[in-house]
This record gives structure tokens, sequence and C-alpha cells, in this order.
């Protein structure tokens, strides 16, 4: 691991001013994937700016939505009393990520910038566009288990690997940056990108940019919610395949649906089309496998990770059943 300089900045303007005067420099938050990064020589920055003593911890509950600081850790947001009473889908997502000691490291926003998990990107002996670009995808062709199914390209196969990242994309969250030009927001669904021929760009935000917290606006999705995480080992891994419901159910019959996967893309993947078909019908076993049917219209796998053209309508069937009965 190559030596580093480390400073802490105290607020958001000043870690902006000094990433901004740097050539190779990195936030560092919890530490729990950039450390990581840099023990593998995968990333190598002189610099690292701790911004872990700026006022970005707090979870605001305000008129019409919450705002959550990116700096507010993983565990503090899962077992928020207010977070799990009225964004119970988030919570459940935090709760499925990693382990309890990560979780009380990992911050709100090193978890969205968190990079993929692909073994190819990790190794510095084998090729990753992702990793250095034009240099080969060791994915395509190789070990590709936990890759893509929506969404990949010729140049990069790898998935997001976050949890709570699909909790937020299927609740319309909203992103805060702040940079050299100023302060902006993006929609969470476009936060993370496909990677096309840059998949070296996880995501919009850009070069020199901090996240200073997220927004979720309220919602119905309250009871009717599940998060189903199907992976290896039921802690301590990450999915091969996830499932975040939304319903609001009258009368048995669905007003409003939301529904997004995990570990099938490069971002978070929003089912719109299944969403609007469950919109206006009744609860039923049939509704649902149809709705699966529709949201894996495009999928295409790559050899090891076939079993994902099978898991994936099971398990959003699955999820939208459990979520139905509660
Ligand atoms: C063994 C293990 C298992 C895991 N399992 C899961 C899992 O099942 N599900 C899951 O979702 N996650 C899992 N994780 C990932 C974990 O959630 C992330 O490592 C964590 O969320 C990253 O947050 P951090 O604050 O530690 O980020 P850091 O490691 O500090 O930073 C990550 C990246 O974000 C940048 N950054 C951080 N904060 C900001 C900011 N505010 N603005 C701009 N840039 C910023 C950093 O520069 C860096 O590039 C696992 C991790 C480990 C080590
Ligand atoms: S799938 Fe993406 S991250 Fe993995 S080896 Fe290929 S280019 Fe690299």
């Amino acid at each position: 691991m190559k030596n580093f300089q480390i400073i802490r900045a105290l607020s958001s303007n000043s870690a902006v001013s000094s990433i901004a005067k740097e050539s190779s420099a990195a936030f560092i938050a919890g530490g729990t994937n950039l450390v990581d990064l840099m023990k593998k020589n995968v990333v190598a920055p002189d610099k690292l700016i701790d911004i872990n003593g700026i006022d970005l911890k707090k979870i605001e509950f305000l008129t019409g939505k919450v705002t959550i600081g990116a700096l507010a850790k993983n565990s503090q947001v899962a077992e928020d009393e207010v977070i799990k009473e009225k964004y119970p889908l988030l919570a459940l997502a935090l709760a499925a990520g990693a382990s309890q000691q990560i979780r009380h490291m990992a911050t709100v926003g090193g978890n969205m910038l968190q990079r993929t998990r692909c073994s190819y990107f990790y190794n510095t002996d084998m090729p990753c566009n992702k990793r250095v670009p034009k240099s080969g995808c060791g994915a395509i062709g190789g070990s590709n288990r936990m890759h893509a199914i929506f969404g990949a390209s010729d140049s990069c196969i790898a998935v997001h690997p976050s949890d709570m990242c699909i909790a937020l994309a299927a609740l319309d969250a909203k992103v805060f940056v702040e940079g050299p030009k100023g302060k902006r927001e993006i929609k969470f669904t476009d936060f993370h990108r496909l990677p096309g021929n840059t998949p070296e760009k996880d995501n919009t935000l850009e070069n020199k940019e901090i996240i200073t917290s997220i927004e979720i606006p309220n919602n119905n999705f309250t009871k009717n919610i599940h998060y189903l995480k199907v992976r290896d080992r039921t802690s301590y891994a990450f999915a091969l395949v996830s499932v975040a419901v939304g319903l609001d159910i009258k009368n048995n019959i669905i007003s409003e649906a939301r529904l997004a996967m995990g570990g099938v893309a490069h971002k978070p993947w929003r089912l719109l089309e299944a969403e609007q078909f469950l919109k206006g019908k009744t609860v039923s076993e049939a509704t649902f496998k149809q709705a699966a049917t529709l949201a894996m219209k495009g999928a295409r796998s790559f050899g090891d990770n076939d079993f994902k053209l099978t898991l994936g309508p099971n398990s959003i069937t699955e999820a939208l059943t459990i979520a139905a009965a509660k």
C-alpha cells in the first residue's frame, strides 16, 4: 500500500476546497470499502480527506419528507424508530447489508459509492475495464456468477452491490451534492449509471463533488413492504438477487406499487413496467407471477449467472407475496 497524507475537513465547503486543489485525493468516511481498495492497490490516492468531522450525521423528519445526512451510519438509520415506522423498506434493506460491525462504520454516502464486488476488479493481475479502461473484461467469458442480467455492455457486466440503494431507488429518493461549481440535486434513479463503454464511471457524481444528504418523500409504503435478499450465506454476503417491494393495498386492490432489484445490474434496477401493471390489480399469485414475467423482459445472462433468469422472477413473486400478506 502506498504512503498517503490524511487531513480532516470540518465543513462540506472546506472538504470540497481541499479536494479541488489535489490531483489524487479521495474523501474517506467509514473507510470500509476505500481502505480495502487501497490495501489491494486498486486505488492509490496521495491524500485522504477525512470527512467524519462534518456535521452531516443528522436524520431530520420534515413536512412531507425525511432528510438523512451523508455521514449518518448505516446502523443509525436502520435502527431509528421513526425510520422503521415511516420508511420500513429502507430499514429492512440496510439491516440486510454486511454485518452489524460494518454497519456501525459504514455511512450513507459511502454505501452509495461503494465499488462493485466483481473479483476481477479487485485483482490487479487481471484485466478489468472498470479498473483500467480498455484493458478488457475478465468476467465476460470468465467467472461471472454474481454478475448482471440487465443493462450490461460489452465492456462490463458488473453489478452495484448495495442493499440500501435498492430501497432508495424504489422510494424515489433524491441525492444532494456540493462541488466546486456549487450545490445540486440528483434523482436517486439517475445517480448510478449503466456501464456503456465507460464502465470506470459508476455514477453521475462529478469530480470533486461531495454527497451531503439524501431525501425521501413521505409515502404510503409502511405496511405491505418487503426486502428479499437471496445470497450464499444469511449474513455477511452480497446479494445474488434482491427485491425491494412497496405496495399500497386498499380492499385487496393495489393502488400503487414500487419494485426495484439488486444484484442484477450496474445500478439499482427499478421495474417501472411491472409497477404500472400491478396498479389497480387485485392481489393474487397469478398477478404477481405476471408482474415478475414482465419485469424480466430483456434479461440476458453470461454463463455462470444463468440461474438468475429463474431466481429473478421467483424472487419477485415471493417478495410481492410476502409484502401483500403483511
Ligand atoms: C465484508 C463486507 C461485507 C459487506 N456486505 C455488504 C452487503 O451485504 N450489502 C451492502 O450494501 N454493503 C455491503 N458492504 C459494503 C459496505 O456497506 C460499504 O463498504 C460501506 O457502506 C461504505 O461506506 P463507508 O462510509 O465505509 O465508505 P468509504 O469506504 O469511506 O468510502 C467509499 C467511497 O465513497 C467515497 N465517499 C464516502 N463518503 C462520501 C461522501 N459523502 N461524498 C463523496 N464521496 C464519499 C469515498 O471517497 C470512497 O470512494 C460490505 C462490506 C464489507 C467489507
Ligand atoms: S465485469 Fe466490469 S468490473 Fe468486472 S472485470 Fe469486467 S469490466 Fe471489470
